[in-house]
Formats: structure tokens, C-alpha cells, sequence
């Protein structure tokens, strides 16, 4: 088995629209590719041995058992390897369920596509599963410390790709509530919402988070005095910076016991507490000193320690944090007692569960010492063993929801501290011995505020009610159905996307909105180009969606990128589809027409239901994608007697029509009419079929969006791009006595549209400058000439330069084959070079014709023209 290639499909996809996350392999089966597992002696038994628990997939049969019973009774190795590679992650923690595996038009070779949550895990679980087939096949076993490993380097993967504690919890959150995220390119960013209705954050900060008040957080010595000129209670206490001011310092704050901490600390490093000697302090000293330059000396409160956390305002949730600590059994050592707590499977590295294992420290072995304990020492049964001197869950604390008991005098006070310190987001250090009366009372401090705190302790606490605080933050981000989202319409089709996208901008510019659009030539917001090329995949989409300023998302979505990663975004609010056909077939296994439908109906399937597909009700593929979506369907016609069309508007449908030279929206009893065709500059006065097509898909996909008929109007009147920017898009010169037209039309269906606005130019000869890209197939070459016989008055036929290992003059004499085909006695000759043969088109031309050339190179053939003194560009859309 080899595999050929691996893709990773983000968002909705070919094979599906529901499952997002899901990885694609391409797999040569090789010399298995004739044999199914019952033919491969020992497969059975040494995949049982190995994965025992396959026996929980259904797999067709639909019943456990299902899928090995299908290994026994033989199944090609493709969907064995799904199975497996399923199982793998499953094994690893990570729960999918999805998958399929289809044999491509190549004999024995599979795509064989699996659900994954972490890319990187996804894609080694399809090689590992390749791996464990091809054993089980050559040596019929997998080596258990193999599987191990496997499994161990999948989990790894999961591990360092989660995002931390606090972050999952919003993020979950905000997949609840349908707002979008996604990460930025950098520092651990969050993107929540899309383009102008975005939000940002990182770990527990937002972009409401002020520094002014982040920098005070995070000075303790500045937040306790401005704390304390408010008269709020925190540690007497004051900063030294040489160790002979420390003895004068601790008098200072009133002598033993005291505290002595870095001045900018955090998770508890540096820091002492409970300080009853002059030798414990200078130690304190020392260890402080290795994390900051100053350090802070203060009274110690007695008390146990408390987390307030304040969102926007308001207290929504507090915790008391116990320090790490084991409970004597009357028989185990301490040391026994530590080990025994960290098996907790709820006990893990850093902040990757729910409690992290104990770790001592320097300060561990002090208080032991102090508690007239080592290591080695076996406490009474039920005494309470203190570990470390700070409750941080980093350093294997514990915590125990207090909400419900939080005295309101205390609840004011820490809404007030962080008012004052001027946070949306805070977490209030508070020592007391008892948080259900009021700090005055019972001496009670203070400590520090911080900014960005952690959210594990509240949502995931050792001990009480787990608190929705990221909820809170959700409505503190999102208020009141504040829209998290913008408009997103989507445009795809064989021919005309580019056209119809940047049409559909336009007439949005119109609302005075920004709009953010990518198409085949580019990535633009506004009037500006942000990044040239070819921008339809899931990479420009986020370029639009990430940018703060754009408020309505317009994207051309070619086959190529949905094919190999997906739409990028869960969902549009309209998709439009203009229309299939033959083009590109045999590349990326899309091999028929069908299949070639079923990926362009993924913009329209991807469609929230109270959005809209706008499809083309005269192509009975794309009409028939009405029944796979479930948003409204609203469609174009060129035919205002299309019976699709009128009885879906007898049901109340909305669609746009061609009908007596104008383009009308028709809703209900009414026929609204835009403009006619002829004051549309794109459909070069009415003469461009496919153009006024076009035009209805991009009206109608603005009116289902509530746009304003008139702003319509102004956007198809309006409509104009410069040849410098959509160039070999049906390009039209006038020449004085006659006219040129550049186009690069590529499939027969666009040569198809081209002819039907050639066969409208009326006031001349009809010349054909032709060819087309040498790696067509060879049928192509004739349908191009067919077609060009019934078009052309006169025929030039020439070559690409570059003919794509074609032999020269093939692919002409296929063309000259098809041109005969239908018309005999066509006017035609073969002038294998491109710029002779336009300009043998050129100087032939007569009064009043038009020479339409299909060039290899746009610009070449656009600098032939111009040297003849072109009078004027009349570009379809100008
Ligand atoms: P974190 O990052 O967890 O907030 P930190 O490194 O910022 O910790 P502090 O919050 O200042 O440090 O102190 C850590 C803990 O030490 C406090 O939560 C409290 O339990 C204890 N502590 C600090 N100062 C005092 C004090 N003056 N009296 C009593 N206990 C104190
Ligand atoms: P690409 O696949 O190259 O990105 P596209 O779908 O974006 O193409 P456009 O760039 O808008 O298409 O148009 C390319 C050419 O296709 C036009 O110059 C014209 O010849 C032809 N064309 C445009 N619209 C249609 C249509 N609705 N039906 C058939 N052909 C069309
Ligand atoms: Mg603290
Ligand atoms: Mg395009």
C-alpha cells in the first residue's frame, strides 16, 4: 500500500457539509488492490488481536461486530484503513465517527476520508493505520509497544495543540451560542465573530481589556496603594530593593509573621508566606530574588485564600483555593501519600486537566518541617497534611466553588476594587478567614487583582457547582444578540464567478457598506486590491472574514478549493451557483459531470436555512441542488416562461428574470424591473446572454439580502473594471472601421456563451482567431471547432506556444476536424503561430466585422491591438 496524497478539508466539503474536520487520503492499494481481507491469511485474527475494540463499529451491517464481521467476510483494505485510523483516535481520546471510503476512477486506488479533531493527529492516525494494515498483512501482527506509541504520539498531538483551560471553556461557549472562531497567526490570539462584528482575545483578556489597567494589575506595590488611598483593605506592607533594608522592613509592617514575595510574580513563584524567623526571611529573600529585582515585604494574614472573579462588572463566580495537601491514612508515608494522589486521572501535566500533579518545592519541605513531618513520615489518620504554602492549581492546589456563600458587602467591595483598577475581566486575590462576612470584620485582605485570570478553578472546581464564567463573558462580548457574524455570499459555477462576483460587490457598494471580496484575480476590500492571484480557497475567504473593518463578505469559490480544503466557514447567508459544466474533469478524481455538480452544490448546500440558494433554474443541475439544500431557494431565468419559475413563485419563491429586454426581480404578484438589459453596460448592450445571466444572479443574491431595487439599478449601471483588471474577461475593442474582442473563454460551454453574443453582432463579418491549451482532451479540440463553424464567418486556426507535450499542429488538425465536421465548406486556415495568426485577423478585417481571439497569451494579443491606435475600450463592463 503507498499513500499518494493527504488533504485537510476545513469546513464543509465534498463529502460532506455537516463535518467539517476531515482528512483525505489517497491510497494505492498496490498489490492488495485485487485481494479483500478474507483472501489474506491471518488478516482476520491479527486485527482482532491487535484493535479488539473495532468490535464497537457498526460499519454497514449496523449492529456491533458490524465491521469486523465485514473483515471476515472480506472488504478491501481502503475501508479497513478508515476503520483503523478511526479507531486509532478514538483509542487516543479524541471521538470521531465519520468516515468513507470510495475507489477512484484509477483501479485500486481509494480515497479513503476520516473525521478528525486535531489535524495533525488526523492525518498520523491515516499513516499509522497504513502501517498496522500493511503488518497485520505482511507479518499478521501489529507489535503491541508499536500501538502504544502510536497512540501516545496521537494523544501528544492533542495535547499540545488544546488551547488551555480557559480558552476551551470560551470557546466552547461560544459554539454553543453559534458565534465563530477561529485562531490568529499569532501570540495565541482568538478571533471570535467575523470582519466588523469581530472580537478578540487571548487567554482571558479581550480587546476591551484596557493596558492602563493590565500594567496596574500586574505592579502589586501600585494596585495596594491606589487600593489602599480608596480605603480598601489590603496587606500593610512595602517594597525594598537590598537586603540590609529587610530587618528595617519587617518592623515596618509590624513584625513576624510576615510575607516576602517578588514584586512582579506570578503563579505563586518567589513567594513565602507565614515568615516567623530572621533566617526563614533572608531565605524568603533569596528565592524572591531569583524572580524580581524588587520585593515586597508584608504582614501575613491569617485566613484561607479566595478567587473572585468580576466579569464586566459583576461577581459570577468565586472559589476557595486549597493548597496542594494529603490526608494522612494512619499507615502510608507521606511520600506514598503523594504518589496515591497524583494516580488521579483527573490529575495532569501543566493545565491540561482538571488538577495538576503535586510537585514540591523548596517552600514544601520547610512546611513539612514546620508541621514536624519528613517525607518519610506516616500522619494519623484524617490529619491534614499542607504541601505548598500557595493555593495555585498549577502547583497541584485544589478548588471549592464559594459563590453562593460570598458575603454582598464583599461582592460590592471586589466589583468596586475592579472598577477602580479598571478591568472587564479580573480575579480577586482575597485572604479572610471567612468570605461569608465582611473583610472588615474579620481582617480580612486584598491581596492582588489579576488580569487575564485563569477560569479552570470555576468551571472545573475539585469540589461544588462548576460556573458558566465564560458565558458571562459572551455577554459581555455579544450583547443582547449583538451580531457576532457578517453577511457572507458565496458565488460558484464553471463559468462567469470572477463576472458575478465582483458584479455582486459592486452593486453591495451601493449600500455603502465595505465589502470584502476575492475572486481568481485577486483579494479586494473596498475599492483596494489587498493581494493579487488566485484567491478562491479557504486562505483569502479568512483574509476577508478577519478583517475589522469589512462588513459584508462576497467570495468566489472555484472547484479546486473546495475540493482540497473545503469552504473555510461553517455556513454562508446566500450561495450562489451559476451553473455545471464539462470543464476540468479527470483532475482531483472529479471525473463526471455528476461529481462535478455534487462539489459545486456544496456552496449551495452550505447555506444557513434562513439564508438562500440562488440557483439557475435553466441548468437542470444546478436547479436540482434545490433539493439537497435547506435554505430558501430563489432562481435566475433567461426564460420568463420557465415553468420551474412560475410554479415556485406561485409558492411564494423569489426570483429574477429576463423578460421583454429587462432583468426583473418577481416576488408574489409583483414584477419589479431593474433595468434593461441594454443600460447594463456588462451585457454589452443587451448583446451578451450569459452576461444578463450573470447580472440576475448577482441582483438576486443582493435583493434576498434586503438590498434596495434602486441600489440594484445603481450597481448594474454603474458596473465597470478596467481591461488592466479583468483582462481576457470578454475585453471588446473599437478600432475605428472595426472591432476586437479578447476573451479566454476555456471550456466548450464558454465558447458556447462567446457565440452567443458573436452570433448578435450584426453589422459585419464574424472572425475567429482560435486554439485552446494543449493539455485538453482530445475531444475538446473538435467540439471547440464544431462549435467555431457555427459561430465564425472566417476561421483562423492557431497554437498555444507552450503545446503541453502535445505534438505541434495536433492539436489544429483536431480543431480543422471538428470545423468540417459540421460545415464543410467553412472559410477556415491553420496559422500555427499566435501573434501571425491575429495579425492576419486584424489586417484582414473588413468594415463593420468583429475578430474575436481566444489568445494563450491576454496580454500579447491586447498589445496587438493596441498598436493599431485603438480608438477606444468599450469593456463589457464599461
Ligand atoms: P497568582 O499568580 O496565583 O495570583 P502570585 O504569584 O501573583 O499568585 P500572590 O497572589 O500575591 O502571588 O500570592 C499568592 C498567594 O499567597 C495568595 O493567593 C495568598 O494565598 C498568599 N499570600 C500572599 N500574600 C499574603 C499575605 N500578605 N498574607 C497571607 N497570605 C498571602
Ligand atoms: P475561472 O474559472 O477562470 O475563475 P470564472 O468562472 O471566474 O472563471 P469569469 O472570469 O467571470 O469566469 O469569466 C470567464 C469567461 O467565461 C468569460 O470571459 C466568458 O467567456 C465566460 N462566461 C462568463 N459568464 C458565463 C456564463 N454565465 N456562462 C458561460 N460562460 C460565461
Ligand atoms: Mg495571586
Ligand atoms: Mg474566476
Amino acid at each position: 500500500m503507498r499513500i499518494l496524497k493527504i488533504q485537510t478539508l476545513r469546513g464543509p466539503n465534498y463529502w460532506s457539509i455537516r463535518r467539517h474536520k476531515l482528512i483525505v487520503m489517497r491510497l494505492d492499494l498496490e498489490n492488495l488492490a485485487e485481494t479483500p481481507s478474507n483472501e489474506i491469511p491471518g488478516f482476520y485474527e491479527g486485527l482482532v488481536e491487535a484493535l479488539p475494540s473495532l468490535e464497537g463499529h457498526y460499519c454497514s451491517p449496523g449492529c456491533r461486530g458490524g465491521f469486523l464481521m465485514r473483515v471476515r467476510e472480506g472488504t478491501m483494505m481502503g475501508h479497513i484503513v478508515e476503520h483503523v485510523a478511526l479507531e486509532l483516535q478514538e483509542l487516543a481520546g479524541m471521538h470521531v465517527g465519520f468516515g468513507r471510503t470510495r475507489e477512484t476512477a484509477t483501479p485500486g486506488v481509494y480515497q479513503v476520508v476520516i473525521e478528525y479533531i486535531n489535524e495533525e493527529a488526523g492525518r498520523y492516525a491515516g499513516r499509522a493505520a497504513v502501517r498496522l494494515c500493511q503488518s497485520i498483512v505482511d507479518r499478521g501482527r501489529y507489535p503491541k509497544a508499536e500501538l502504544e506509541q502510536d497512540i501516545q504520539d496521537l494523544k501528544d498531538f492533542s495535547r499540545e495543540a488544546s488551547l488551555g483551560p480557559s480558552t476551551e471553556a470560551i470557546i466552547k461557549e461560544a459554539e454553543k451560542r453559534g458565534i465563530p472562531w477561529m485562531p490568529l497567526a499569532a501570540r495565541f490570539l482568538i478571533q471570535l465573530g467575523y470582519g466588523v462584528n469581530q472580537k478578540r482575545m487571548q487567554a482571558t483578556m479581550t480587546d476591551n481589556t484596557g493596558i492602563l489597567g493590565v500594567e496596574l494589575a500586574c505592579d502589586k506595590e501600585a494596585t495596594k496603594r491606589i487600593l489602599a488611598a480608596n480605603g480598601v483593605p489590603v496587606p500593610r506592607g512595602t517594597v525594598i530593593n537590598f537586603l540590609d533594608d529587610l530587618e528595617e522592613s519587617i518592623e515596618y509592617v509590624g513584625g513576624y509573621p510576615i510575607v516576602i514575595k517578588p514584586l512582579d510574580g506570578n503563579h505563586g513563584r518567589g513567594i513565602t508566606i507565614d515568615i516567623r524567623s530572621w533566617d526563614e526571611a533572608e531565605a524568603a529573600y533569596e528565592a524572591a530574588r531569583q524572580v524580581s529585582r524588587s520585593i515586597i515585604v508584608e504582614r501575613y494574614y491569617v485566613g484561607r485564600d479566595h478567587r473572585v472573579l468580576v466579569v464586566d462588572g459583576k461577581v459570577v463566580a468565586v472559589a476557595e483555593r486549597v493548597p496542594a495537601h494529603v490526608i494522612g491514612d494512619g499507615r502510608s508515608s507521606i511520600a506514598e501519600l503523594i504518589t496515591e494522589t497524583n494516580q488521579d486521572p483527573n490529575r495532569g501535566e501543566g493545565h491540561d486537566n482538571v488538577l495538576t500533579k503535586i510537585e514540591l518545592d523548596r517552600t514544601s519541605y520547610q512546611l513539612l518541617e514546620r508541621q514536624g513531618y519528613t517525607l518519610n513520615s506516616v500522619p494519623p489518620k484524617g490529619t491534614l497534611c499542607y504541601l505548598r504554602a500557595t493555593a495555585n492549581l498549577s502547583t497541584g492546589g485544589s478548588a471549592v466553588d464559594r459563590t453562593d456563600e460570598i458575603h454582598p458587602e464583599n461582592v460590592w467591595l471586589a466589583q468596586r476594587v475592579v472598577r477602580i483598577i479598571g478591568l472587564d475581566i479580573a480575579g480577586l486575590d482575597i485572604v479572610t478567614t471567612d468570605i461569608s462576612r465582611p473583610l472588615r470584620d474579620v481582617d480580612g485582605v486584598i491581596v492582588e487583582v489579576n488580569a487575564a485570570p485563569g477560569f479552570r478553578m470555576h468551571v472545573a472546581p475539585s469540589q461544588g457547582i462548576p460556573r458558566n464564567v465564560a458565558g458571562a463573558v459572551m455577554d459581555m462580548l455579544f450583547p443582547n444578540e449583538k451580531p457576532s457574524r457578517i453577511p457572507i455570499l458565496t458565488v460558484t459555477g464553471t463559468n462567469g464567478k470572477t463576472t458575478t462576483t465582483r458584479l455582486l460587490a459592486h452593486i453591495y457598494k451601493q449600500t455603502k457598506k465595505v465589502v470584502g471580496y476575492t475572486t481568481t484575480d485577486g483579494t479586494y476590500i473596498g475599492d483596494y486590491l489587498v493581494e493579487a492571484g488566485d484567491n478562491t480557497g479557504p486562505q483569502s475567504a479568512h483574509v476577508i472574514l478577519q478583517d475589522p473593518t469589512v462588513e459584508v463578505a462576497v467570495l468566489e469559490s472555484a472547484r479546486g478549493g473546495i475540493l482540497r480544503s473545503g469552504l473555510g466557514f461553517e455556513s454562508a447567508n446566500v450561495g450562489v451557483v451559476l451553473n455545471v459544466a464539462a470543464d476540468h474533469l479527470g483532475i482531483g478524481d472529479i471525473d463526471t459531470i455528476e461529481q462535478l455538480a455534487n462539489l459545486k452544490s456544496v456552496v449551495a448546500e452550505a447555506v444557513f436555512p434562513d439564508g438562500y440558494a440562488v440557483l439557475n433554474a435553466d441548468d437542470h443541475r444546478v436547479a436540482a441542488m434545490a433539493e439537497k439544500t435547506k435554505a430558501n431557494i430563489a432562481y435566475f431565468t433567461m426564460n420568463p416562461d420557465s415553468d420551474l419559475v412560475r410554479k415556485h413563485i406561485q409558492k411564494g419563491g423569489v426570483a429574477a428574470v429576463y423578460e421583454n429586454g429587462y432583468l426583473s426581480i418577481v416576488k408574489g404578484d409583483w414584477t419589479h424591473r431593474i433595468e434593461r438589459a441594454e443600460n447594463i453596460p456588462l451585457t454589452m448592450g443587451g448583446k451578451a446572454p450569459f452576461m444578463i445571466a450573470n447580472a440576475l444572479a448577482a441582483s438576486l443574491a443582493a435583493f434576498v439580502q434586503n438590498v434596495t431595487i434602486e441600489q440594484i439599478r445603481a450597481g448594474l449601471r454603474t458596473f465597470r473594471a478596467s481591461v488592466s483588471q479583468t483582462p481576457g474577461r470578454m475585453n471588446l475593442f473599437n478600432l475605428g472601421k472595426y472591432h476586437a474582442l479578447v476573451d479566454y473563454a476555456h471550456n466548450p460551454a464558454s465558447y458556447e456563451a462567446l457565440g452567443s453574443f458573436v452570433r448578435n453582432w450584426t453589422t459585419g463579418q464574424r472572425i475567429g482567431v482560435i486554439g485552446g491549451p494543449g493539455d485538453r482532451r482530445d475531444e475538446d479540440f473538435v467540439t471547440l471547432g464544431k462549435l467555431s463553424a457555427d459561430i465564425f464567418d472566417y476561421i483562423i486556426v492557431k497554437e498555444d506556444d507552450d503545446t503541453r507535450g502535445r505534438l505541434r499542429g495536433s492539436a489544429s488538425d483536431l480543431i480543422v476536424q471538428g470545423i468540417t465536421q459540421v460545415k464543410p465548406n467553412s472559410r477556415f486556415e491553420s496559422i500555427l503561430d499566435e501573434t501571425q495568426a491575429i495579425n492576419k485577423a486584424l489586417d484582414m478585417a473588413p468594415d463593420g466585422s468583429l475578430v474575436v481571439i481566444l489568445p494563450e497569451s491576454v496580454n500579447r494579443a491586447i498589445k496587438l491591438i493596441k498598436v493599431r491606435g485603438v480608438q477606444e475600450e468599450i469593456q463589457p463592463q464599461n
